[in-house]
């Protein structure tokens, strides 16, 4: 038999906990950082290139990713306006009905391969934890985690299958404390949106798991009221601009918390009113409202595995699952490296250890990790992928844009 070897990645800029070191040494979890290679390793010179955690996309609907963007007038007061327009399209418009038509196995690994393709490791899926998604996902999907929709869609339809939304206090008190609560609230510029802090908060439910999806109506008392409670917050700005032409004042929660305590993260949502993945929403964020690289950074690793409870995810520490994204020497720094990668850019990914799809110059990690390789077209770059994920690709009925198996 013929064992996997540890890689050690070598002449490399690897962010880990806030420090940068020269180099990391993997199986399935890190096994050293700083530290030289030891026999047996394959190394890997990666010539000065980056190598961050795993991004964590704090906020998707994995079945939602096939449609293309959807709306029907140019702005929206509010979210519920925009849903009242977009339900009769659902069973009118053909493309929509052939959308739906697809197998929901095919449609949430459409949702896994958008975002392993950027660099995230690990998902939060906003909607049930489907059967479908404990198999053939490419990514980790959060499992633990209570939900509602929003007060909106609260008896009616918002899952696959049409699973209810959710009556919210009743979800929120059957969500253990020590889970992450995520609820959409405030999605939209009009007093409905407004009041939706105030009604959670006389229900009781702003609280240190509860997870704020969108935000855009609160203003900076309501921040300073959800920093004090210990809540967070997901900021989706490109699906806020695309619905409302405006986001959630990121700048005053951040302020109003102080670092230490202020929960951010940063998710695409799903394309239907999201962007195309979270690298593309980490370049949307940062010409939204004032936030600094390592801000941003932040809000895709430790500061959205705070929020999601996810203490395996977001960093590069010993034993914690080799979750791993390699992008080029952009800029001297890791975060503004990240903000300049796209998705063809991306040098490697890996998620335990197993090489997921990579460059062609970095074979060997694959080889050391027993992977055997296909080609993967990615928005006209040549790469190598896991061959069973290209196999999976080739016999999707879901066509991903820009990616093809030959
Ligand atoms: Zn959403």
């Amino acid at each position: 038999m013929i064992w996997a070897s540890a890689v050690s990645f070598v002449n490399a800029r690897v962010a880990a906990e806030g420090r940068l070191e020269e180099s990391v040494r993997f199986t399935s979890r890190i096994l050293s950082i700083g530290e030289r290679p030891r026999r047996g390793d394959t190394v890997v010179d990666l010539r000065g290139g980056v190598v961050l955690p795993g991004l964590v996309n704090a906020h998707d609907h994995l079945e939602l990713n096939h449609y293309g963007r959807l709306k029907s007038r140019d702005r929206y007061e509010n979210a519920s306006e925009w849903i009242d327009d977009i339900r009769p399209r659902l069973s009118g418009d053909p493309a929509i009905r052939d959308g739906r038509a697809q197998s929901l196995t095919e449609r949430l690994f459409i949702g896994g391969l958008k975002n392993l393709l950027a660099g995230v490791t690990t998902v939060a899926h906003h909607n049930p934890f489907y059967s479908e998604l404990r198999r053939t996902m490419p990514i980790r999907v959060m499992r633990r985690y209570g939900w509602a929709h929003s007060f909106r869609l609260e008896r009616q339809p918002a899952g696959a299958r049409g699973e209810p939304g959710g009556d919210v206090a009743h979800r929120w008190r059957s969500t253990p404390p020590d889970a992450p609560f995520l609820v959409h609230l405030a999605e939209g510029v009009d007093a409905d949106a407004q009041g939706e802090l105030p009604r959670l908060e006389a229900l009781g439910c702003l609280k240190p798991n509860t997870v704020i999806i969108h935000g855009v109506g609160i203003d900076g008392n309501g921040w300073r009221r959800v920093a004090e409670a210990g809540a967070g917050l997901v900021w989706c700005p490109a699906s806020n601009a695309f619905l409302f032409g405006r986001t959630a004042s990121v700048r005053e929660l951040l302020d109003a918390g102080g670092h230490a305590r202020t929960h951010v993260a940063l998710g695409t949502d799903s394309r239907v009113t999201g962007s195309r993945d979270l690298l593309e929403e980490l370049r949307v964020a940062y010409g939204a409202t004032p936030v600094s690289h390592a801000e941003l950074l932040d809000m895709v690793t430790t500061r959205a595995a705070a929020l999601l409870r996810l203490p395996r995810s977001g960093r590069i520490v010993v034993n914690a699952p080799a979750d791993l994204l390699v992008i080029p020497p952009f800029a001297p720094e890791p975060a503004a490296a990240l903000l300049l990668t796209m998705r063809h850019d991306v040098r490697l990914v890996t998620v335990g250890g197993r090489p997921m799809v990579g460059d062609a110059d970095l074979a060997a990690v694959f080889r050391a990790r027993r992977v055997t390789v296909r080609p993967l077209r990615v928005d006209g770059a040549a790469k190598i992928a896991d061959s069973g994920l290209v196999r999976r690709i080739a016999g999707c009925p879901i066509v991903e844009p820009g990616v093809s198996a030959r």
